[in-house]
């Protein structure tokens, strides 16, 4: 059986694992040592966790893989705070993940915050996303999406470090992955898997209503943000094609259930285009709508991509920043990572139609490269994503 005939440990909740380690004639308590192996150590095949009997580990290899995500090439921006990684799965579909960095400040710890793809490709085609404007491949699976965080763990553990945060900001919809995105957030935040906390991590929608409400259903405390990029219908369905059965109204009203049924502040993430969408006039609508739902509102001028928008001058920027702050929005200016490397919000694509190299690693296989990845948002997702 080939490595993509067999199933991936990184797609397996911690109860399924308990169940191949039975089914390869282990006991229960040799699970929780090859879950440590594989998310504490950054094991990359069986024959890698010495904890276990040897006869134990060539039973698992023939019921199941460690298949890490291999790394085709990594660039790293120029303040060493952005690292994009193009990954390749192991039926050779690629997608890109981002690293985004920020040191500590104002109080804050630092955060390493993993950007991951959900889909190869996107079929939403938001007219400013590069992602978008590649069309859709395939969804990846829970494992592959795993895979990307687990890659960028390792990245970082080699420097001493760790992830923080994870967005689903990168290429592709999340919730039109739904089953697959979910059952990521939860081996990602299982203490028995990668056990990251569910307030570290954040899904970035475009606007998918039953999506968000099923979310909302889930009982998780993970973070959404909804990509809305315009107040009215006629210009959001300019910018998302594929809006149209969502109404802007029908949005609003997602995001208040999602905020009472989880008590999770939603941010809206609002793509600023050069004469497009970035009018004082404009912000005077959107902050009449957003006004008293206590959501945060997220401006991120545009990336350079190839859909020829530009971003809107400072000045008119901060003008935007201002209505909205005059009329008591809770709102910042997304601080842009990577947009020299292409890994910034709607900068993601896997084509050779590749960003500027600022540097550039050496193309890395599983056993070097293990670690990671993000942007906060892809084409709408922190720096970087699409969305
Ligand atoms: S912005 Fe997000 S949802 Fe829109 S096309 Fe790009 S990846 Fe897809």
């Amino acid at each position: 059986m080939s490595d993509a005939d067999r199933p991936s440990v990184y797609g397996m909740l911690p109860a399924e694992v308990d169940t191949l380690v039975l089914e390869a004639g282990g006991e229960r308590y040799r699970a929780d040592q090859l879950l440590r192996a594989v998310y504490r150590d950054g094991i990359r095949g069986f024959e890698e966790a010495r904890q276990l009997p040897a006869g134990l580990r060539e039973r698992l290899a023939e019921l199941a893989t460690v298949t890490p995500a291999r790394e085709v090439r990594r660039v790293v921006s120029e303040d060493g705070l952005t690292t994009k990684l193009l990954l390749a799965m192991t039926d050779g579909t690629l997608i890109e993940t981002v690293l985004m960095q920020y040191p500590a400040e104002g109080g804050r710890h630092p955060r390493s915050t993993v950007c991951v793809s959900t889909q190869a490709g996107c079929a939403m085609g938001c007219v400013f996303c590069a992602t978008g404007q590649m069309g859709f491949e395939r969804n990846l699976r829970a494992a592959e999406i795993v895979a990307q965080v687990v890659t960028v763990a390792g990245l970082l553990r080699d420097r001493g470090e760790h992830v923080t945060n994870v967005v689903f900001m990168g290429m592709g919809e999340p919730l039109a992955n739904y089953a697959e995105t979910i059952r990521a957030v939860r081996i990602l935040t299982d203490p028995r898997a990668f056990g990251l906390g569910q307030r570290h991590i954040t899904i970035s929608t475009v606007g998918v209503v039953r999506g968000i409400d099923r979310l909302a259903g889930e009982g998780l405390q993970v973070g959404l943000a909804i990509s809305l990029h315009a107040p009215n219908d006629a210009l959001r369905r300019r910018l998302v094609p594929t809006a149209g059965p969502h109404s802007v109204s029908e949005l609003m009203a997602a995001a208040r259930r999602y905020f009472v049924r989880t008590g999770r502040r939603v941010t809206f993430e609002y793509a600023l285009i050069a004469g497009v969408n970035d009018s004082e006039t404009t912000a005077r609508e959107l902050a009449r709508l957003v006004r008293g739902t206590g959501a945060h509102v997220n401006l991120i001028p545009v990336n350079p991509t190839a859909g020829g928008f530009a971003r809107p001058a400072r000045r008119q920027v901060l003008a935007f920043e201002r209505v909205l702050r005059e009329a008591g929005v809770n709102c910042t200016v997304r601080v842009e990572k990577g947009t020299e490397i292409s890994a910034a919000c709607g900068q993601l694509r896997t084509d050779a139609a590749a960003p500027v190299v600022i540097g550039e690693a050496e193309a890395r296989g599983p056993a070097s490269g293990r670690g990671p990845g993000a942007r906060p948002a892809g084409p709408s997702r922190a720096p970087s994503r699409s969305r």
